[in-house]
């Protein structure tokens, strides 16, 4: 058994990646230790490169779309198998004695932590996650297609399931990039007459092909009077980080439509009450989900054959794939592959 491990780290806000060896952490009672075979790089690791995050503590390897295996158990783990295979995502725990623990909503415990933030992630051979944030992951998805779901699937798929929309309603998708296009397929396959809203027309043969019924181009049309033209949006899940795009979607929205919200923009929406109270519409957040969600969204994606589009980079490249990422130029999720 070795002792160290590659790991990559960000050691002051704004810092560059650096490639380090450190020592195999040791997982405590009610923790595992996973052997991390792919981390996605999400937009919002952002907040550790960058120093943004409320109590960040350096140096900080982040990643919180882990794939991997249970590689030892900490005391008290009895659910979980050694080898067996996991995701670990978003929601890196929760107390289970606060008021919303008390409730049974773990994803809003008050004493919440997140994977790759709050401690250290899957940018790294092996990490240590608390017994209750894992996934379990079917043997027919690979771990690199696996990463993905824990954060931007389980973001998308919870706040679609969760969102009220009934089958054959209009569900539009604001965004086709990492959240989007798995938010698309979502969409088509839980039953909705599925919208894809996004900028050129270059993007339409590939929102149709991930199962939208319709793309609106908001170059060259008023997105929200085409909405309307389709009766109105049942739901919009905004997952593009724009402000102004997302808030001119209210009036996209049908009677008693809803507004999705589930990650954050730069800057705050800016949204008419008017048009919110004379039509009953409703503007509301969605956050990931815990690990239970996390497995449920992969168990759906098996089932229904829903699938991260990805590219793949070893650990030594996590520069240039985060600046992928960050640039925008990755097609859909950069991928860090780790020993396999
Ligand atoms: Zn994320
Ligand atoms: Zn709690």
């Amino acid at each position: 058994m070795p002792t160290k491990m590659k790991a990559a780290q960000i050691s002051k806000a704004g810092g560059d990646w650096e490639l380090v060896e450190r020592s195999i952490p040791e997982p405590g009672a009610g923790q595992v230790r996973v052997k991390v075979e792919a981390c996605g790089i999400c937009h919002s690791d952002v907040f550790v490169k960058e120093g943004l995050w409320p109590g960040l503590q350096f140096p900080r390897v982040p990643g919180h779309e882990i794939g991997g295996r249970v590689d030892a158990l900490g005391d008290r783990v009895t659910e979980w198998k050694q080898g067996q295979r996991v995701g670990v995502g978003w929601h890196g725990g929760h107390c289970f004695v606060c008021e919303q623990c008390r409730r049974g909503d773990f994803a809003m415990c008050v004493n919440r932590k997140v994977t790759g933030f709050d401690f250290d992630g899957g940018y790294a051979e092996y990490m240590i996650a608390p017994a209750e944030t894992l996934a379990a992951i079917p043997d027919e998805l690979p771990a690199a297609e696996a990463g993905p779901f824990m954060c931007a699937g389980v973001t998308v798929y919870n706040a679609l399931r969760n969102s009220g929309a009934r089958g054959g309603e209009v569900v539009a998708v604001l965004g086709i990039g990492g959240l989007g296009h798995l938010g698309v397929q979502y969409a088509r396959q839980l039953g909705f007459e599925t919208v894809a809203l996004g900028r050129g027309k270059e993007k339409e043969p590939l929102a149709k092909k991930l199962g939208a019924h319709h793309y609106i181009d908001s170059d060259a049309a008023d997105t929200a009077a085409e909405l309307q033209k389709l009766g109105g949006a049942r739901v919009i899940l905004a997952t593009a980080p724009n402000a102004k795009a997302i808030s001119a979607l209210v009036e996209g929205l049908s009677a008693n439509g809803k507004l999705v919200v589930p990650a954050a923009p730069n800057e705050p929406l800016t949204i008419s009450a008017m048009s919110l109270f004379l039509k009953r519409r409703s503007v509301a957040g969605s956050y990931a989900g815990t690990g239970k969600d996390a497995q449920e969204t992969v168990e759906f994606s098996v089932l229904t054959g829903v699938r991260p589009m990805i590219e793949k980079y070893p650990l030594s490249r996590v520069a240039e794939a985060y600046e992928r990422m960050h640039s925008g130029k990755v097609r859909f999720r950069a991928v860090l592959t780790l020993g396999v």
